[in-house]
């Protein structure tokens, strides 16, 4: 049963992307009253990235009315892994039909659904968080515009450079493990044949990492033919990250280079570059690509969820490198659980002890799990050209030790 008095909590949610939506709706449903604080001065923009999701986990959001049930993806349910070699450079070599079972679908996609079941008065755009105090009553939130707002509770969603991770555990860094996440985009109708995408998530290995290729609905969220993107992105390493992330304006970022950012050089290398590392019909790809970006990969675990009436959510929290696409997932997942506590313990004490616990478990385990497939297929990843497809299955499962129990963790209840 739910209880009254937790019900009734004054709730600031800092960063407005997935996990902050999902926060605002669960906590507002709750009967909490909430305020959303988002720094960027307009409605977040389509990143145009694909997302994957276990569908037993898309199916759990739309009984739980966070995501309509017409929300378009595609199944994948194999990894397709292949391998350039002189003698197979079109397509690579199979080694592997390793079975999946992900749903694709586009960032946008799941945002804007989201976005769209925030209460109307709660998300406030261009609002800055700068500083968080943990007062005799609450929590005093410091506004860029000079205010100061107190709550009974502050939820920081505020992604993986985190204000709230930062005044928590000032002394916490994130660990850069010396390789980057080169992305893009194209749409199908641009390819001479998009057939060969249809089935599943291709994974090409090459000696200093891999890539990932899939399908994803459209920007406009249609699944049409002509409107789905092949969404890729490779790993590739990047010694030197701050003389790297300095863009064609001499301007140095943190975290990303964003499209149209890149130096045209630096570009046209990694697309050189590609060219050995891909077989032809996926190196095509990502040279017809414009405008491709980059992100530096991190990670790092967390002593705890929440200190005081401050807690963490979503890549706030733990932060895991992205290989086991589960990011967005995490963050649903963190939302929907405190809200779970909230809802189900008498006191705020022993609701919020109940769901650090679990968070700081879970959320660490996905970090390991980041790691572990890391190492495997970027750090260390073996010659699968070389490989037969009982041996393929035995290097991932020594490599990655943790996967099965991952999805069910992060499967929130309905
Ligand atoms: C390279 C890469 C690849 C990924 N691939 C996948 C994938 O395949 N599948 C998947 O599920 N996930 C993936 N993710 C993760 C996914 O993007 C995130 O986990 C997901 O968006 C949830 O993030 P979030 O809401 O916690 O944080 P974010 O999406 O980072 O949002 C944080 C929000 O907080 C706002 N904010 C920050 N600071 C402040 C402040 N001080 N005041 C107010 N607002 C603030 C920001 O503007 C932003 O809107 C990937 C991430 C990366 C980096």
């Amino acid at each position: 049963m739910e209880q009254a008095v937790l019900t009734s909590l004054k709730v600031a949610v800092v960063g407005g992307s997935i996990t902050g939506c999902t926060a605002a709706i669960e906590l507002a449903r709750l009967g909490c009253v909430v305020t959303l604080f988002e720094r960027s001065g307009e409605e977040l923009k389509d990143r145009g990235a694909g997302i994957g999701v276990p569908p037993s986990v898309m199916a759990a959001y739309i009984g739980r009315g966070l995501i309509g049930a017409d929300v378009p993806y595609f199944d994948a349910e194999h990894f397709v892994r292949r391998w350039r070699t002189a003698a197979a450079p079109e397509f690579g070599v199979l080694a592997w039909e390793q079975p999946a079972n992900i749903a694709l679908l586009n960032w946008g996609g799941l945002y804007q659904n989201l976005r769209a079941r925030v209460p109307d008065g709660v998300y406030h755009t261009g609002q800055r968080v700068v500083a968080l105090h943990q007062a005799a009553q609450g929590v005093d939130v410091a506004l860029a515009n000079g205010e100061v707002q107190n709550f009974d509770l502050v939820v920081c969603a505020d992604g993986y450079a985190s204000l709230g991770r930062r005044t928590l555990f000032p002394t916490l860094e994130l660990n850069y493990p010396g390789y980057v996440l080169w992305r893009g985009s194209l749409p199908a109708s641009a390819m001479v044949a998009a057939a060969p995408m249809a089935s599943g998530v291709h994974a090409l290995g090459y000696p200093d990492g891999h890539g990932i290729f899939y399908l994803v609905p459209g920007t406009d969220a249609s699944t049409g033919r002509d409107q789905r993107l092949v969404n890729w992105g490779m790993y590739v390493p990047v010694p030197d990250l701050a003389a790297f992330m300095v863009d064609r304006d001499g301007r140095a970022h943190e975290g990303s280079l964003p499209p149209g950012a890149m130096p045209l050089a630096t570009e046209a290398k990694l697309k050189s570059d590609a060219r050995h590392r891909l077989p032809d019909f996926y190196a095509d790809i990502v040279a017809a690509s414009h405008d491709t970006y980059v992100y530096a990969i991190y990670d790092c675990e967390v002593p705890a969820y929440r200190a005081g009436r401050i807690c963490l959510a979503g890549d706030a929290g733990a932060f895991a490198r992205p290989h086991s696409g589960a990011g967005a997932l995490k963050g649903v997942s963190d939302a929907v659980a405190l809200r779970t506590a909230l809802a189900s313990h008498p006191d705020l004490e022993t609701a919020l002890t109940t769901w650090d616990r679990e968070q700081t478990a879970s959320g660490n385990q996905m970090v390991r799990f980041g790691n572990q497939l890391g190492r495997a297929l970027v750090l260390e990843i073996p010659d699968w050209s070389a490989m037969s497809v009982a041996e393929m299955a035995r290097w991932f499962t020594a490599s990655v030790t943790i996967e099965a129990e991952l999805f069910d963790a992060w499967k929130p209840a309905s």
